[in-house]
Formats: C-alpha cells, sequence, structure tokens
C-alpha cells in the first residue's frame, strides 16, 4: 500500500477509535448513575415535604375545630340546664353560641379544602414512589446489557489500539508526524480525491497533479489546504 493509503488506514482507525470512546464515556456515565432517577428522586422528596406539611396542617385545624367544638357543647349545656335566668344573659349566651357555631361551620368548610389538598398531595407522593420503583426496575432489566456494552467497547478500543500501533509502527517517522499535525490542524488530515478536486478543500487539481496522487509513492499534499491527498 502506498504511503498515503497507509495514513488513510490510520485516519479510519483513529476516527473508530475516537467514535467509541465517545460511546464508552456514555455507557460509564450511565453505569455511574442515572440523571432521569436522580430527577424522580428530588420529586420524591420535595413531595414527601409538601404532603408533610398538609398533613400537619390539617392537624392543627381539626385541633382548633374540635375545641370550637367543646366550647359549643358547653355553652349549648349551660344554656338549657337552667342555671342561667338572667334573660339578659341568655340571650347573650344564645348569641355566642350562634356565633361559634358559624365559626365551627366556616372551619369545617376550610378542613374539607385541606383534606382534598392532603389527599391530592399523598397521591402524588405514591405516584412518585411508584416512578421511582418503575425507574429502577428498568435499570436493574438493562444492568446487564450496559455492562457488556462496556466491556464490548473497551475490547474493541483496545483491538483498534493494538491495529494502530502495528501500522503506525510500518510508517515513516515523517509521515506520521506531518499526519499528526495536519489531524489537530485541518482534520480530516487525509482526504481522496474527489472529481479530480481536493476532497477537503474542493479545490481543482491539474492534470499534473492528479497523475502524480495516482501513481507517486510518497505523500501528496494539497497545495491549497496542506491535506494528504490518496486516490
Ligand atoms: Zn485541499
Amino acid at each position: 500500500m502506498s504511503r498515503g493509503g497507509d495514513l488513510l488506514r490510520l485516519q479510519e482507525i483513529d476516527s473508530r477509535v475516537g467514535h467509541e470512546r465517545v460511546q464508552l464515556a456514555d455507557v460509564e456515565s450511565r453505569i455511574a448513575g442515572d440523571p432521569e432517577l436522580e430527577k424522580r428522586r428530588r420529586q420524591a422528596r420535595r413531595l414527601r415535604r409538601e404532603q408533610a406539611a398538609a398533613d400537619a396542617d390539617l392537624s392543627a385545624l381539626e385541633k382548633a375545630v374540635d375545641t370550637l367544638r367543646l366550647r359549643a357543647r358547653d355553652l349549648d349545656r349551660h344554656l338549657y340546664d337552667g342555671s342561667v335566668r338572667n334573660p339578659q344573659e341568655l340571650i347573650g349566651m344564645q348569641h355566642d353560641l350562634e356565633a361559634l357555631r358559624a365559626r365551627i361551620d366556616a372551619q369545617d368548610e376550610q378542613l374539607l379544602a385541606l383534606m382534598e389538598r392532603a389527599e391530592a398531595a399523598a397521591a402524588a407522593d405514591r405516584d412518585a414512589n411508584a416512578a421511582i420503583v418503575d425507574r429502577e426496575l428498568e435499570r436493574a432489566d438493562h444492568a446487564g446489557e450496559i455492562l457488556e456494552e462496556a466491556v464490548a467497547l473497551r475490547a474493541s478500543v483496545e483491538r483498534e489500539e493494538r491495529d494502530r500501533a502495528e501500522l503506525a509502527a510500518a510508517i515513516p517517522v515523517a509521515d506520521l508526524a506531518l499526519y499528526e499535525r495536519l489531524a489537530r490542524r485541518v482534520p480530516p488530515a487525509v482526504v481522496r480525491i474527489v472529481a479530480e478536486s481536493c476532497g477537503g478543500c474542493h479545490v481543482p487539481f491539474a492534470n499534473s497533479e492528479v497523475r502524480r496522487i495516482r501513481v507517486a509513492a510518497e505523500v501528496v499534499q494539497c497545495s491549497n489546504c496542506d491535506r494528504i491527498v490518496v486516490p
């Protein structure tokens, strides 16, 4: 194979290894953690706090309403047990009792609304926990697959790197240095002739240049973009 051809093969290996390394990093981050699972856990923690707050509000209001009910019951008893005879006082007590009952009714309404809020919060909390379990099961199902994928990718990268080392050992040092420099500066470093033009910068070649690229044993570079050109 020509010297340019060897460099093209080297470039193909480098491109595959680069691609596989990106995939491997992705698979490894999936093994280490799961952003979706973390999101669901945060959501569940938030909902649990909301549920606790709703429960606390509910029980505080229940206590307050119970106290009012006891007061109303005592007042009611006192009103009719015959111990108070003064009509003015009785009328005053009657008014107090009515006001107390109106407050109890209003708080009962509030209590209903709070109960609905607490129930909705509890349902949301249950849903959030179920979503976590779903995701964990899903991950457990795929854990083996993901590990296998990582092992396969690592093996493939190692194989490619062995091939690369073998190939690079057979390439003249100057060619390798040129390739590395161009790969950093104008990737891809090696391009093919496309319709008698440079496959990198698309500038057309003269006939003599095309001939030279086709037959030359040495590395030929594009006079415009410096890339190594192969047939
Ligand atoms: Zn070019």
